[in-house]
Formats: structure tokens, C-alpha cells, sequence
């Protein structure tokens, strides 16, 4: 950045110096910052890409794996203290092959015996404690959310024995509508149904956190006004600043800090990107036009990769937008970072894979945030959140069994 900008970015003169001086001095920060505090994820696919790959026995954690966005080396460099891995349901099994259950089954499994190859390095946590406890030893802690609620197949039963497999978040949908909670890509004006609500309080009583990534708005307003305990978003963005439905709506962010609840910034590059967005979009709307006109497979490929080409790229400074953005409208105890590293095929310019954590913590410490702040995103706010969802159950249980 040239001295002129950072003047009128407001930079006082004697930070500039220091700044030229010491160009690495945020990012060493961030680090020191990092060992002090458990940087937690909110969201990361790399148990499903394990099992693409053909499972444990094709894929080795413990070495650099190019092709991922996740791996053992990466996590250490980017100064990692735990994860909500994610245990995700595809839609298609509504239809068809092993039933939704079965497959969250197999990925709560995949996770469990991850985590037990590298038990030098990582352990399971069920609580926030469990978390606090495995950062002081030094270890990496492991914790499963199920992506899509299609999971529980309707069963209340089944709910409770995946809280019992170790699962702490249910993202209530994927991308299709259940009977009982619609979700992001429905134009229904539906939210939860009365069975959807029983879910949500059921969760509550377990202290399974209630995920809204991936639900429309009705069903966010219906959950956050539903749930006794607080709610998060695994991975969502600001949609004041990329209009895309996966990402949450101001009127929804003002409703979070009186449910406690958290907002962990995805990085998808269509989530915190409006170029980007609206360039998918177009893309869309040029390949129905070529397929319309009848044109061939190879002038139809030739002219993606010309728009391929021209595509704008997202930066790690979008993605600190969307983490002010949300600090400005619910406020600093109320965001988080929710990557979606190896469920997202693009990612943004300085956030490419799990070992750049430390950059964009650093860009956050560049901009003025404090110490504390910093931390509140990378970790305490989460903890904080499992705990109160802790609690809560156990009023929940104490007063119904
Ligand atoms: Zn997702």
C-alpha cells in the first residue's frame, strides 16, 4: 500500500514508520495473540473431502496435502486451537443411496478416528472446558457439527444419540427444504413448522447449538425466537455488503446479541465478494444463453474459459469487512470465523487454506482492533457461546426429563 493511501486511510504518521519498518509485525502479533487464545473454526468440510478421496487410508493427515485447503502442517502454521468439523449430509440422500443418517454416521466416524491417528495433536472436545483443557496441552481440538438436519430423518430419537456421538451443532438445513425448517434457496415465506420448533427446544435441552447457516430468513427470525439458548451461524457472511441469501441480513444481526448468539464469517469468495457474486450470476445467465442459441460443447467451453478469464477475485480485506461489518450492527462479542475451507472450491486472494488465519487476524490488528477484540473473533466469543448453550441444558434437564 503506498504512503498516500495510508493517509488518507487515516494512518497516523508514526505508525506509518513503524509499519515501514516492521512490515511482518502484525502477523507476529497474531501469532503471540494466537498462543495465548484458541483460534476455533466454525465450519470446515474436510471430512467429506477425506471420504471423496476414498477415506482415512488414501489421505494422510499428518503430511502436506497440496490439493486440500486443510491439513496436520497447515493447521500448526495457521496456529489453530480447535474446529467444528463438519459432518455433511447431502440433499441427494433424500432421494436416493444410504439414508441421511447413515451418512452422518459414517462422516461422525471418519472424524472421531481422524482425530484418534493424530492423538499427539489433537483431541476430541464436547465442551467449551474440554477445549480450554486441550489448549493448555498443547492439542488441537476436534468438535463435529451436522450439516443438513435431513440427518435426524424427522426423529427426535436420532437427534438424541448424535448429541451422544459427540455432534454439538445441527445446521437445521442444506440446500433443500425440510418438512419442518426451509431453507436459504426457498422462496417459501415459511420458516419452522411446529415439529421444526420441538427440534430447536430439544436441542436446547441437550446443548446442541442451533446453526442457522444455510436456512432462509424466516426460519433465522423463527429459530432465534424459539431458542432459550443462543444460536450461531457456522458459516455465513454480511448480506448488507454481498447480497447473496446464504449470508445474514442486517434486521437478523440486530436480533443476535439479545439471544448471545454468534455470526462465524464465511470465506467464500461469492459470500463476501458483490463483484463476485453478481459475476456468478452473469456466468450463469451467458452459459443459458450459449446453450439457448445452440451453440456446441467446445465454443460453449472455449467461451467459459474466456469469462473464467476476467472473473473478479475476494480478498482477506472483504473477508475483515464483513467481520466489521457485524461488529458495527451486533457488536465485537458477536462474530466469529466460519472458513468453509474444503466445502468451498474458490477462495479469497491471502486466505487460500487453514495456515493464513494468522493474516487476517493481522489485518484486523492493522486496522486498530485491540487485543481483546481479536481474540473475541478468533475464540472467546464461541467458548462463550458453548458455554451458555451449556447452561442452559442444564436448567433444561433439571426441570424436564
Ligand atoms: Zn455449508
Amino acid at each position: 500500500m503506498s504512503v498516500a493511501l495510508l493517509v488518507v486511510a487515516g494512518y497516523p504518521a508514526d505508525r506509518l514508520a513503524s509499519q515501514a519498518a516492521k512490515p511482518d509485525s502484525f502477523r507476529l502479533k497474531a501469532l503471540a495473540i494466537l498462543r495465548t487464545v484458541p483460534l476455533i473454526d466454525g465450519h470446515n468440510d474436510i471430512p467429506d473431502a477425506i471420504r471423496e478421496r476414498g477415506g482415512l487410508d488414501a489421505v494422510d493427515f499428518s503430511v502436506s496435502q497440496p490439493k486440500l485447503m486443510t491439513d496436520l502442517p497447515r493447521i500448526r502454521a495457521g496456529a489453530m486451537g480447535g474446529q467444528f468439523w463438519a459432518a455433511y449430509v447431502p440433499v441427494t440422500t433424500m432421494d436416493s443411496g444410504p439414508h441421511p443418517a447413515v451418512y452422518a454416521l459414517e462422516q461422525i466416524d471418519l472424524v472421531h478416528r481422524l482425530c484418534a491417528r493424530h492423538s499427539g495433536s489433537m483431541a476430541m472436545a464436547y465442551t467449551a472446558a474440554d477445549v480450554q483443557r486441550n489448549f493448555a496441552a498443547g492439542r488441537f481440538s476436534c468438535l463435529i457439527g451436522i450439516e443438513g438436519g435431513h440427518a435426524i430423518e424427522n426423529s427426535l430419537g436420532a437427534l438424541r444419540m448424535f448429541y451422544r456421538l459427540g455432534v454439538r451443532y445441527l445446521t437445521l438445513t442444506h440446500w433443500r427444504s425440510l418438512d419442518w425448517a426451509v431453507a436459504s434457496t426457498d422462496t417459501a415465506r415459511r420458516g419452522l413448522s411446529a415439529f421444526g420448533k420441538q427440534v430447536v427446544l430439544e436441542m436446547n435441552r441437550l446443548g446442541m447449538l442451533v446453526d442457522l447457516s444455510h436456512v432462509n430468513d424466516v426460519t433465522m427470525s423463527d429459530a432465534l425466537h424459539t431458542s432459550r439458548a443462543p444460536i450461531i451461524f457456522s458459516h455465513s457472511s454480511a448480506r448488507a455488503l454481498t447480497d447473496h441469501a446464504r449470508d445474514v441480513p442486517d434486521s437478523i444481526l440486530k436480533l443476535v446479541p439479545a439471544n448471545g448468539g454468534i455470526v462465524m464469517v464465511n470465506f467464500n469468495p461469492g459470500f463476501v465478494s458483490e463483484a463476485v457474486r453478481a459475476y456468478g450470476d452473469s456466468t450463469s445467465a451467458w452459459a443459458r444463453a450459449l446453450r439457448a442459441a445452440g451453440a456446441d460443447s467446445a465454443t460453449r467451453a472455449d467461451s467459459m474459459r474466456a469469462w473464467d478469464a476476467r472473473a473478479p477475485h475476494a480478498t482477506l480485506r472483504q473477508v475483515a469487512d464483513h467481520i466489521e461489518h457485524i461488529r458495527q450492527v451486533a457488536g465485537v462479542d458477536y462474530v466469529g470465523i466460519g472458513s468453509d475451507f474444503d466445502g468451498i472450491t474458490e477462495v479469497p486472494d491471502g486466505l487460500e487454506d487453514v495456515s493464513k488465519f494468522p493474516d487476517l487476524i493481522a489485518e484486523l490488528l492493522r486496522r486498530g482492533w485491540t487485543e481483546l477484540d481479536v481474540k473475541k473473533v478468533a475464540g472467546l466469543n464461541i467458548l462463550r457461546v458453548m458455554r451458555a448453550a451449556e447452561r442452559v441444558a442444564a436448567g433444561l434437564q433439571r426441570t424436564a426429563r
